[in-house]
């Protein structure tokens, strides 16, 4: 009798997050190990399920980079990198495409499906979503890589208004007509910003962000997180996600959050609890 009087508790301690997010968009960057590992794939779709059945409005936007390396691997196609970037060439952003628009887009599509949900995918060109122009590497050309400049998000608010969770590939659209491979980080702030979203949610494989002595830092202040990118602490693909928290906490989304992707259930983990596991970046 008491472990089932437990479980009422556990329910009844949930009951003011449920209230507080109820209606409320929250925009999760899916990708890294959540999406690798076959029990971390199953316990997020569980999450964004239980989600959207409470009320809440789900976004998912997911990253590829993997994918996209092992397909041009596969199709014998060699690419040139300046500074770690991938130089997109318009026969590797047709893989891109494919690849991100079509395989991984549709496999999360399904993975929402198997857990019960309803989702609808859709790729940042659809309905003139994200917008893009062409970014360069100090001043080199490297193809079909964007950086947003805007996000419409009409046809999210289509779909979430119709009851399905939209899943959405980062790839824009440039005033040239043009596709773009954005990075999936940015993207995802800049869709949490066009939909005020209350939360902006990024998945990674680290504990969140880690200060010099490789300790979590539960809280950041955008002024914090800006000194400890000044001053090298956080590098590489942690910096977009320091930038893209730091722009959504600006322009109005409440909370944005780098969580520990490898934790099963770090996204309802993150929403239901105080703790949360991961960093909280907050104006
Ligand atoms: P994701 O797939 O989540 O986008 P990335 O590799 O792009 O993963 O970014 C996360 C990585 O950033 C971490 O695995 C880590 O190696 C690196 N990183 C650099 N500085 C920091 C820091 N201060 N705190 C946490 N991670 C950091
Ligand atoms: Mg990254």
């Amino acid at each position: 009798m008491q472990a089932l009087i437990d479980k009422a508790k556990v329910l009844i301690e949930a009951l003011p997050y449920m209230r507080r997010f109820f209606d409320k968009t929250i925009v999760v960057k899916y990708g890294g190990a959540a999406q690798k590992d076959a029990a971390l794939r199953a316990s997020f779709a569980k999450d964004v399920v239980l989600m959207k059945h409470i009320g809440v409005r789900p976004v998912i936007v997911h990253g590829g980079g993997p994918q996209i390396g092992a397909t041009l691997e596969r199709l014998g196609k060699q690419s040139t990198f300046v500074d770690g970037l991938r130089v997109t060439d318009d026969e590797t952003m047709e893989v891109v495409e494919m690849v991100l628009g079509g395989k991984v887009n549709h496999e999360i599509v399904e993975l929402v499906q198997k857990a019960g949900g309803r989702a609808i995918g859709l790729t940042g060109s659809d309905g003139g979503m994200i917008r893009t122009r062409r970014r360069t590497k100090d001043g080199r050309d490297i193809g079909r890589v964007g950086a947003v400049v805007g996000v419409d998000p009409a046809a999210i608010v289509a779909v979430a208004d119709a009851g399905f969770v939209p899943v959405i590939a980062p790839i824009g659209i440039g005033d040239d007509g043009l596709t773009y491979n954005v990075n999936a980080d940015e993207a995802a702030g800049a869709i949490a910003q066009a939909l005020h979203a209350e939360k902006l949610i990024l998945l990674t494989d680290v504990a969140g962000v880690l200060d010099g002595e490789g300790q979590l830092v539960p809280q950041l202040t955008q002024e914090r997180a800006r000194m400890l990118v000044d001053q090298g602490v956080v590098k590489g693909g942690m910096i977009p996600k320091i930038q893209c928290c730091t722009d959504a906490v600006s322009g109005g989304v409440a909370r944005a959050h780098v969580i520990d992707g490898r934790v099963e259930h770090a996204v309802l983990l993150e929403i239901f609890t105080d703790g949360g596991v991961g960093t909280l970046i907050t104006r």
